[in-house]
């Protein structure tokens, strides 16, 4: 998608801060982070958000969570972390290229669940 800001970031047009790439995925540094570690997590192929995941692309969102695992451990987050995904309007997703959040390195006490 040639007008997605993530497509572009994957494609090398827009610099990013990488941890972590592979055949599926590619994460890197939020640029507005909300914790001392925060880390998105996307898949190469575009999917708008989790309300478009099907059965056709499920594996993108199952190697984006192997990679969260993956990247847990290289950042050394045995402390804990947490994992969000915004999808749609009511979420307040702002960037509509599949992502998840990996959020750490401070007690997170604003649960909402
Ligand atoms: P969301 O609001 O859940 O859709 O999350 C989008 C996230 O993308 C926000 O936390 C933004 O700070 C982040 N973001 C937007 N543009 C960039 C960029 N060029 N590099 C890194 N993070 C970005
Ligand atoms: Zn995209």
């Amino acid at each position: 998608m040639a007008d997605c800001i993530f497509c572009r970031i994957i494609a090398g047009e827009i610099p990013s801060n990488k941890v972590y790439e592979n055949e599926y995925v590619y994460a890197f540094r939020d640029i507005n982070p909300q914790a001392p570690v925060h880390i998105l997590v996307i898949p190469k192929e575009h999917i708008a958000s989790v309300g478009e995941i099907t059965p056709e692309n499920s594996v993108l969102a199952a190697k984006c969570m192997e990679a969260v695992a993956e990247i847990a451990r290289q950042e050394n987050l045995e402390g804990g972390f947490r994992v969000i995904s915004n999808c749609g309007k009511d979420a307040g997703q702002t960037v509509p290229h599949l992502h998840f959040h990996i959020l750490a390195g401070k007690s997170m006490g604003e649960k909402l669940l």
